[in-house]
């Protein structure tokens, strides 16, 4: 069902989600003067909180500013799986970059949801955040043959995970598929608590919020400068762009385009409806259909995606369609279950052509940062650009970034 009272509260989302949150103990006003900062951070989502967290951690004076209320642009839309699995296979990286250096991104992104799990666990974030193994379907011309190529791979680079059959498959999951692949090492999350949790913590060491809108960003030798929609100005050792699916015009890359999601949450199940261990659910198509369970025992499932769609309203209107073509999906995964929607939303988001994000210096911005493209697996890559910049703004710099740079060639 649509909730009428939330559906004009965002450009970037329609519909209502099952993520609560008491928000962020912080008022939230536009910048009353010119200020400076270490870190100037543009866009509170998870991207911007999971900075803002770990550069105030490390002792940097840092500013985040957003136009809209945090966490409301993709990140309440997320459906939260937090896989380390990215969309492209490893298969795929291995043919377009070397097995060296896809293996060390696949396991750098592994690494990430253990990273982001231990610092929920330090930092005693109340949002929902539990381990779950994935279970990653065979689907149109990914078959068994494939699944078992991708395993192999994974082996070698030193990535857990099993191959189930068909027959498998069925016994332990009742799902009927050629097979799949059984990893542990995912995690959920409720993403809009996960985000104001960290911006919380930024807030209690001192880093600065404030309701803006960045409108133009400069290079200024050393530092860094954005003028805001309100005439102020804020100065900065560096700028961490962290604005989603928006890129501003100073970065430009062949590799992104932004896509639409469709999600809906059933109402509570029996537990018997769910599946072994509510492992994240995902499968080997483009367009891939994904399931998840949530704290309160709801099955989430999203997919339909489309190209584009921007607009809440046209999302909004294709609503009732996606939603029954994903209950028809769900009463296939799982039959037992009660095949009703309870909440039905939508989200737009970013993503790349070769499934890895764009994270690094903007090219031409001196003292500019940009955190972008993630697509299906958007949060730990989100983990994973905080990790890279706060090291590129300190002056370190590994070889491999290269890999996930913004000017790096197009597939
Ligand atoms: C339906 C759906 C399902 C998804 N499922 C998953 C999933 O299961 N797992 C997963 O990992 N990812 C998933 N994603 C992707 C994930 O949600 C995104 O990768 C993630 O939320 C991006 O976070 P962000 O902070 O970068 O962007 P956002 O959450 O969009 O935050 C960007 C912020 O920047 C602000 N902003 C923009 N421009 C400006 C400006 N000029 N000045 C000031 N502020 C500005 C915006 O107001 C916004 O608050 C899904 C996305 C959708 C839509």
């Amino acid at each position: 069902m649509f909730d009428p009272e939330t559906t004009e509260q965002s450009d970037l989302r329609e519909g209502r989600s099952p993520w609560h949150s008491d928000g962020v103990a912080s008022p939230f006003r536009p910048l009353a003067q010119n200020i400076s900062c270490d870190v100037l951070i543009v866009g509170a989502g998870i991207s911007g909180a999971l900075m803002a967290e770990h550069l105030t951690a490390l002792g940097h004076d840092v500013v985040l500013i957003d136009r809209e209320e945090p966490g409301r642009g993709s990140t309440v839309a997320s459906t939260a799986m937090l896989l380390w699995e990215i969309d492209r296979r490893l298969g795929f990286l291995t043919d377009r970059i070397g097995f060296e250096r896809a293996a060390n991104i696949y396991r750098y992104s592994y690494r990430s949801v253990a990273g982001l799990a231990a610092l929920v666990q330090e930092q005693a974030i109340a949002c929902d955040f539990t381990l779950r193994p994935s279970l990653y379907l065979a689907a149109e011309e990914v078959g068994a043959r494939a699944l078992m190529d991708e395993l192999a791979l994974r082996h070698r680079a030193e990535l857990p995970g099993a191959f189930l059959g068909h027959a498998d498959l069925l016994g332990t999951f009742g799902i009927t598929r050629e097979g799949a692949l059984l990893s542990p090492g995912s995690a959920e999350a409720d993403p809009l608590r996960l985000a104001h949790g960290l911006l919380t913590r930024a807030l209690s060491r001192g880093a600065r919020l404030f309701h803006d809108e960045a409108v133009r960003y400069e290079s200024l030798g050393r530092r860094a400068g954005v003028t805001l929609a309100s005439g102020h100005s804020i100065e900065a050792g560096a700028v961490v762009l962290a604005t989603g699916y928006v890129l501003p015009d100073i970065v430009r890359s062949d590799l992104h385009d932004i896509g639409a999601s469709w999600a809906l949450a059933t109402p509570a199940q029996a537990p018997a409806a769910l599946w072994r261990e509510r492992a994240l659910i995902w499968e080997a198509s483009e367009d891939y259909l994904y399931a998840r369970t949530t704290a309160d025992g709801r099955i989430v499932i999203g997919g339909e995606d489309e190209d584009g769609m921007t607009d809440a309203p046209e999302r909004a209107a294709k609503g009732p369609a996606k939603a029954a073509a994903l209950l028809g999906k769900l009463a296939t995964l799982r039959p037992q279950a009660e095949i009703a929607a309870d909440m039905v939303w939508s989200g737009v988001f970013g993503r790349t052509s070769d499934g890895l994000p764009l994270i690094g210096e903007v090219p031409g911005h001196p003292r500019l940062f940009a955190a972008y493209g993630y697509g299906g697996n958007g949060i730990t890559f989100s983990y994973m650009a905080s990790r890279i910049i706060a090291r590129l703004i300190a002056g370190h710099r590994e070889p491999w970034y290269e890999d996930v740079a913004l000017d790096r060639a197009a597939p």
